[in-house]
């Protein structure tokens, strides 16, 4: 039964243009900075949705975007699922092979494609055989189409020219709630990248338990800039939670680097900002050598990967919140924050840094489960290890046409998330790891993430990530990676890091080795990419270079 406006996107859009009319949405693209306000953007939205429909787009179709941040792409966020249509988010930065891939394997219709991506876009076309058949048109995000347009297989039209005419109010239909409204792909650890797809009211539910306290609330008075990319989860939702909540948007447009970050949160007033925690590193080191006015941001949101301790010191530091999310592709994205309990509020700074680094309190509305190897549930004392297992109404319930893919990640209507979590006595979840990145050694687990922390909580350490290498009398030992800071004296650095290590964690968690690097590599999503480390570093043997501990599992204790 259709289920009329009530829970869908739409209202969303209807509430920010008739109440906050004025209230700005400003942008950084590739011709400057931009802005209009939500009353313009209501408009423009309209005049989408007119080009869309007059241009073939139908309920069920699917919409692709190749996108930076920035006020079109925001535009299209709302066009798209308000006329049935689905808004698939491709991660520009994912190979030229899965791009191809996912293109056919989600059917795409039309690809709006930023100028500075159009390269890549035209280059993943040109080596395609069929997968861009379906493709009727190419929109190139701007005023004028990119050079090089007129050698595409495919008819391109620019944006402005595009929406231009149409007129700026649009008869938006009822749309079901369990119609999909969104699409994006997550990187799978074998295979090609797997579809999650997002109905409105999964979409709406997030958006609703992301405006609670319990959330990642967003209000009339907040200034709201995604630095998380919109072809990542929707940049989190923000951009649908700020349009619920009323708030000022702020895009960061094109590759944004810590100087145009630091310079849209001092000139728009930036309250409320959120990425992974690489994006913060930059802004950290750019903050060594120039000043930047934070006065004005209340809150950052870090979630992807863990944000690390020294991190949420160094915001409190600048009087700014550092909230510690995760979530996952597959759960739209938000799963838990790390908010203080308000039992903890008194408690002493030690206390409270500790809770707020952990993963944090599942947000109404999910429930979850810690589950051992032998499906029995671990007790929730911050201490047993477990796989976390979570359902709840933003969460998938499979993937895009992948069978084996759903036989392996749900079960019984939970969904596997391959994180492996402790849950302590106040309820906080904690991911000691990746199922797949933990540590196996001597028959008992390393979590390679708490070590990695460790090991960045050194002043000269700008970054650092650790790996189990295959050992053949422990199974797997830990070898870390290390980004030297720039003052860092090599010679001495590893012994500091070392103790540094000795003061918390066992001898047979110490790595057996330490490499320097110049930089970590880096997944299409900004994240620490341990399975690059691995194929680089498969054929070398790191291990036999170094003396092993003899007590290098417990056992030897
Ligand atoms: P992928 O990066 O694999 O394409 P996602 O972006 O959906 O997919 O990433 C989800 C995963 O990212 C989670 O399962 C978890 O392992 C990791 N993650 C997300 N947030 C955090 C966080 N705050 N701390 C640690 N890990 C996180």
């Amino acid at each position: 039964m259709p289920g009329g406006h009530d829970q869908t996107l739409r209202p969303f859009l209807w509430r920010a243009e008739t109440l906050y009319e004025d209230t700005e949405i400003v942008s950084r693209t590739h011709e400057g900075i931009e802005r209009y306000t939500y009353d313009e953007y209501g408009d423009r939205t309209a005049q989408l949705a007119h080009a869309l429909t007059e241009g073939g787009i139908e309920e069920g179709d699917r919409v692709a975007t190749f996108c930076w941040n920035h006020h079109r792409h925001f535009e299209t966020y709302f066009a798209v699922p308000t006329i049935g249509a689905q808004l698939h988010t491709i991660n520009p930065l994912l190979p030229d092979e899965h791009i191809r891939f996912i293109v056919q394997n989600a059917e795409d219709r039309t690809i709006f494609v930023d100028h500075s991506l159009f390269p890549k876009l035209a280059g993943a076309i040109a080596d395609a055989d069929d997968e861009f058949d379906q493709v009727d048109r190419v929109v190139a995000m701007g005023e004028t189409v990119p050079e090089g347009a007129d050698d595409l297989p495919v008819d391109i039209v620019a944006y402005e020219d595009f929406v231009e005419g149409h007129p700026t109010e649009y008869d938006w239909p009822d749309i079901d709630e369990d119609q999909s409204a969104g699409m994006c792909y997550t990187s799978g650890t074998t295979g090609m990248p797997k579809g999650v797809e997002y109905t409105h009211k999964m979409l709406w539910s997030h958006t609703m338990a992301s405006l609670t306290p319990q959330g990642i609330p967003m209000a009339d008075d907040d200034v709201v800039m995604p630095v998380v990319p919109m072809f990542h989860v929707n940049a989190w939702g923000m951009p649908f939670t700020a349009t619920a909540g009323g708030s000022k948007h702020v895009y960061p447009g094109p590759s944004p680097e810590p100087e145009d970050i630091a310079n849209l949160i001092e000139n728009e007033g930036v309250t409320i900002t959120a990425g992974v925690p690489t994006v913060w590193m930059g802004l950290q080191d750019y903050m060594q050598d120039n000043d930047v006015d934070l006065s004005t941001l209340d809150t950052v949101i870090v979630g992807g990967s863990a944000a690390p301790e020294s991190m949420i010191r160094w915001f409190d530091d600048h009087d700014v919140t550092l909230l510690h999310a995760w979530g996952m592709t597959e759960m739209s994205p938000l799963g838990s924050v790390s908010h203080l309990k308000s039992d903890l509020e008194n408690a002493d700074y030690e206390t409270q840094i500790d809770r707020r680094s952990k993963q944090g309190l599942t947000v109404p509305g999910v429930e979850f489960k810690v589950v051992d190897d032998s499906g029995e549930e671990v007790p929730h004392d911050g201490d047993a290890f477990g796989e976390l297992w979570i359902r709840g109404p933003w969460v998938t319930k499979e993937y895009f046409e992948r069978p084996e893919a759903n036989e392996e990640d749900f079960e019984d209507g939970w969904l596997k998330t391959g994180d492996i979590v402790t849950v302590d006595t106040d309820g906080y979840l904690q991911i000691v790891d990746r199922a797949k990145d933990v540590i196996k050694s001597g028959g008992e687990w390393i979590s390679s993430v708490e070590l990695e922390n460790a090991i960045m909580a050194h002043d000269d350490v700008a970054e650092a990530t650790v790996i189990g290498v295959p050992h053949e009398k422990w199974q797997e030992r830990p070898v870390a990676f290390v980004v030297p800071g720039e003052n860092a004296d090599e010679s001495t650095l590893d012994e500091e890091v070392m103790d540094l290590l000795r003061e918390d964690y066992p001898k047979w968690w110490l790595p057996d080795d330490i490499v320097y690097i110049e930089e970590v590599p880096k997944t299409a999503t900004g994240k620490f990419s341990k399975k690059d480390l691995r194929e680089e570093y498969a054929g070398q043997s790191l291990i036999e270079e170094t003396e092993v501990p003899e007590d290098a599992a417990p056992d030897d204790d």
